[in-house]
C-alpha cells in the first residue's frame, strides 16, 4: 500500500506560490535540490527565489550531479544535507533530480520530508518508492517505501519550454510506463485505474506537432498517474532492456524503452496464449483488446507503434549503433520478471534486431 502522498495541481503562478508557501512556511531551512540552466530556464528558480525571500526562508543548493545519479555524487549529497540540517528538501526538475534527492534522504537515514517540484511530464518519479542509482557504472535500483515524496506540486508551465525532443522522450516513458504497467503480471484495479488514465492522458496529445497549455496540463498529470501505476506493478521488458542503451549507448531513458516497446506491443497483443504466466487469460485478453482500440493499433500493432514512434523521432539512430548481444545480454531480469507473456532469449534478441527495422 503507497504511503499517503499530498499533491497540489497549480494553474497559474499564483497558485504556484500560495502552494509553494503553505508546504515550506513551518521549515526552518531548506535543501534545494536542482538541475542546471533547466532550473533557471523553466521558470522554477524565480518563483522558488521569490518566495523564500518573501519568507525570510535559508536554503542551501545542491546541483553538484550529472544526469543518471551516481553513488559519488549522492554521498557528496549526503555531506552536504548532514553539515546543513535543513528541515525540509525540495527537489525541483527532472527525473535524475528526483531520483538524487531521494537517494539522497536515503542514504542520509534522514526522515525530513521531500516537497517535489516536477519540471518535465515523464518518469513521474515525484509518485514512485523507487529510486535508480549508479553504483560503480552498475544500475541499482532502490525501493523503498522510506523515499517515496511527502508533497508534490504539479505545475505544468514548467515544461512549457522543454524541447520536442525532450517532450517526446519524457512523454513516451510515461505513455510505456502506463502500458507497460497495464499490460504487467502484478497489475490489480487500482494500478488499471491510473494507468488507464495516464493513457487516455498522454496518448492523444504526445505526437501532435504544436502543445496546447492544456495538452502540456494533460502530459503532466498523466506522467504522474503513470509512476503511480508502475509504483505498485514496477515495469517490464522494454524498460528492462533499455538500461544498457542508456548507459551504454547514450540514448535518453524515453528514448531506449521506445526502441523496443513496438516489439513487445506486437508481442503482448498477438503472442500465444500458451505463453500467458497469469491466472486468468480470458481477462488478460480483454484487457489487451481495450488496449488496443485505446491506442487504435488495429491489426498491425507493430508497425502502427513503429510508426507513431518514429513521427516523435524516437527512432533508431545511426549514429549510435550498437551491439545486440551486449544489449540483449544487459536485459534486468528483476523487470523482466513482471512480463505476461513468456520471454526467452531468442525473442528477446529479436526485438533488439527488430529496433534497426524500419
Ligand atoms: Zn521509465
Amino acid at each position: 500500500m503507497m504511503t499517503e502522498q499530498h499533491i497540489e495541481f497549480c494553474q497559474n503562478e499564483n497558485d504556484f506560490r500560495i502552494a509553494f508557501s503553505s508546504l515550506i512556511r513551518n521549515a526552518r531551512k531548506l535543501f534545494i535540490v536542482h538541475g542546471h540552466q533547466s532550473y533557471r530556464s523553466c521558470g522554477v528558480k524565480s518563483l522558488i527565489d521569490e518566495v523564500t525571500s518573501r519568507l525570510r526562508m535559508r536554503f542551501k543548493e545542491f546541483e553538484d550531479f550529472s544526469e543518471n545519479p551516481k553513488k559519488e555524487d549522492v554521498d557528496t549529497g549526503v555531506e552536504v544535507l548532514l553539515q546543513n540540517s535543513p528541515d525540509m528538501i525540495v527537489a525541483a526538475g527532472g527525473g535524475s533530480v528526483m531520483d538524487m534527492a531521494k537517494l539522497i534522504r536515503y542514504y542520509a537515514c534522514s526522515k525530513i520530508p521531500i516537497l517535489a517540484i516536477p519540471t518535465t511530464s515523464g518518469t513521474g518519479a515525484e509518485s514512485t518508492q523507487f529510486a535508480v542509482c549508479y553504483i560503480d557504472g552498475v544500475k541499482h535500483s532502490i525501493n523503498d517505501m522510506s523515499i517515496l515524496p511527502n508533497h508534490v506540486i504539479l505545475f505544468p508551465p514548467f515544461t512549457y519550454q522543454n524541447s520536442r525532443y525532450l517532450t517526446a522522450c519524457t512523454g513516451f516513458d510515461a505513455l510505456a510506463q502506463a502500458i507497460e504497467s497495464y499490460w504487467n503480471i502484478n497489475a490489480t484495479e487500482e494500478s488499471d485505474e491510473y494507468a488507464l488514465r495516464a493513457i487516455h492522458q498522454i496518448y492523444p496529445v504526445l505526437g501532435k506537432e504544436m502543445l496546447s497549455a492544456d495538452d502540456r496540463s494533460r502530459l503532466m498529470t498523466g506522467a504522474n498517474d503513470a509512476g503511480k501505476a508502475i509504483n505498485i506493478t514496477r515495469t517490464t521488458v522494454p524498460h528492462a532492456l533499455s538500461y544498457t542503451l542508456t548507459s551504454k549507448y547514450g540514448y535518453p531513458h524515453g528514448h531506449a524503452v521506445a526502441l523496443t516497446f513496438p516489439y513487445f506491443l506486437n508481442y503482448y497483443l498477438e503472442g500465444p496464449e500458451s505463453a500467458y504466466r497469469g491466472d486468468d487469460y480470458e481477462k488478460y485478453k480483454a484487457k489487451m483488446d481495450l488496449l488496443r482500440s485505446i491506442l487504435d493499433v488495429g491489426s498491425k500493432p507493430y508497425s502502427a507503434m513503429k510508426e507513431f514512434i518514429c513521427r516523435l523521432g524516437l527512432g533508431f539512430d545511426p549514429k549510435r549503433d550498437f551491439d545486440d548481444l551486449t544489449v540483449a545480454h544487459g536485459l534486468n531480469p528483476e523487470r523482466a520478471g513482471n512480463t505476461p507473456l513468456a520471454i526467452d532469449d531468442l525473442i528477446i534478441l529479436s526485438a533488439v534486431k527488430s529496433i534497426r527495422e524500419y
